[in-house]
């Protein structure tokens, strides 16, 4: 099938029967509805740009599957080139949505559940690496959007998943059955799992003997029986229900979205299970995601954060502030800090590598340099963002105030900046810098850059396992004369 344009993946998603639970009550139709809308127009756009010719390069890609042309967030990177198109994909992205477009995770998931099958199969004679390609040719072909889904739940961090005192705080194995699995657990913080046609479930943590039901992964559509979803907040996220709200919005059009995926004795077939059991590459398979994943952070946030320091610089120019020596430079340090991250995106494509299954791996180290970065810059970003927009981010009244006949006016009046520039211009501006630092794109632009793709510990642990301090100290023996 040829790629999917935004409007028929929306339809698409009708197709589906997702369960999801919002405020306590089960949405009806979640396409339509207000909060979750956004998010579903922002993967939309994965599908919109790969059919414009001026994006065709870096959205789409020649499967090496079926030799057919592909979106790239379907596709296994062939070289270092397409490791930097991905980078290069995901800015292009977040610079058009403002936020999390979701499709990524899938992306992600599919290069590490590639190679890591391909090196199971070889160590035990299984068959994941057949079921996975054939799975993977199915989403190509249909040009799906996959919730690539790993974190679960966890319960007690300091207990194994065998360990803890209620077994489904790790999704697990519950029966085995001639024809396939049945799967009890859940994930949290799904990224676009609502958005998604299918979830390819990959394992949390480095697992040891004794965790084999733990060990698993394996591919099920989103509707499957058993699965259901409970919608996670954001912050101001009830706005978006307010009657012919626009402007307090910030961002009308596009969204994040993240939910607890819940998995209440989910049948899997055989041909859908890509690891049962073997606990050594559980590991590997982590590894690999988060390291894509990480790679990726130097794209999506390099994007989201281009629009936050053009609304800081069009805020300043509202008021008059942009000639100021200090705004100046501190649009200089936003951009410098912008690029930094992106330098480490491009880097650690750049320095990719073959892996044994033929797809393209990143330079670990430099993947985990690359998100413990964005566990920073993008929170000083904001922080200028903030100081260049002032306090009227936050304290400036509704839209509802502005649209009064008696207090329009005033408002007008009083929050009017620069001559010539509309009130109304000014409020948009700030209400996006709002929206993007403390309101619902919050989530994927700071929270998530904490948290997403991992912890800043976690980072930090593959960075001490990557560094090589013999090597280096080696170095420096060598050149003060100690044998
Ligand atoms: Fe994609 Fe970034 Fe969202 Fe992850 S956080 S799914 S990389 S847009
Ligand atoms: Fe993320």
């Amino acid at each position: 099938m040829a790629l999917k344009t935004g409007a028929e993946y929306i339809e698409s998603l009708r197709a589906l029967d997702i369960k999801v639970y919002m405020f306590g009550e089960l949405v009806e139709n979640p396409v339509d509805h207000p909060i979750i809308r956004p998010s579903i127009n922002a993967v939309a756009m994965t599908y919109e740009l790969a059919n414009q010719p001026e994006y065709e390069d870096l959205m789409t890609a020649t499967s090496n599957l079926t030799g057919e042309k592909v979106n790239r967030f379907t596709h296994l990177h062939q070289s270092t080139d397409d490791l930097r198109k991905k980078v290069k994909m995901l800015r292009l992205l977040g610079q058009k949505t403002a936020t999390c477009f979701q499709r990524c995770v899938g992306m992600d998931a599919f290069n590490a559940v590639f190679s890591t099958t391909y090196e199971i199969d070889k160590k035990y004679n299984t068959n994941y690496h057949d079921n996975f390609v054939k799975y993977l040719k199915f989403v190509q072909e249909n040009d799906l959007t996959i919730d690539g889904a790993m974190t679960d739940p966890k319960g007690n961090r300091g207990l194994a998943p065998s360990q803890q005192a209620d077994p489904d705080l790790f999704l697990r194995i519950v029966e085995e059955r001639e024809d396939g699995i049945v799967v009890r657990g859940a994930k949290a913080h799904q990224t676009g799992s609502i958005n998604s046609h299918e979830h390819l479930i990959m394992p949390t943590i480095a697992m040891r003997e004794g965790d084999e039901a733990y060990a698993v992964s394996f591919a099920v559509p989103t509707d499957a029986d058993g699965i259901f979803m409970i919608y996670g907040r954001q912050s101001c996220d009830t706005r978006k229900l307010e009657e012919g709200a626009d402007i307090d919005l910030g961002n009308k059009t596009f969204g994040g979205q993240e939910a607890l995926v819940v998995f209440d004795d989910v049948f899997i077939p055989k041909d859908r299970i890509f690891l049962k059991g073997e606990v050594d590459f559980a590991g590997v398979l982590v590894e690999r995601f988060a390291g894509y994943h990480r790679q990726s952070y130097g794209g999506c946030k390099v994007g989201v954060g281009d629009v936050l320091i053009g609304a800081a610089a069009t805020a300043a120019e509202f008021n008059g502030a942009h000639k100021a020596s200090h705004v100046k430079d501190k649009l200089i340090e936003m951009t410098h800090l912008n690029e930094t991250l992106y330098c480490c995106g491009i880097a650690c494509s750049a320095e990719g590598y073959p892996t044994e299954a033929g797809n393209y791996q990143i330079d670990l180290l430099l993947a985990n340099v690359c998100k413990q970065n964005v566990t920073r810059f993008p929170y000083e970003i904001t922080r200028l963002a903030e100081d260049i927009a002032g306090g009227l981010m936050v304290t400036m009244p509704s839209e509802k105030d502005f649209k009064h006949p008696k207090l329009g006016p005033i408002c007008e009046k009083y929050f009017s900046g620069v001559e010539g520039v509309p009130t109304e211009h000014r409020m948009r501006i700030l209400r996006l810098i709002e929206n993007m630092t403390l309101g619902t794109a919050a989530v994927g632009y700071r929270t998530e850059s904490m948290h997403g793709a991992g912890s800043p510990q976690a980072q930090r642990i593959m960075i001490a396992r990557q560094s090589n301090l013999e090597h280096k100290k080696d170095l420096a023996k060598k050149i003060a004369g100690i044998k």
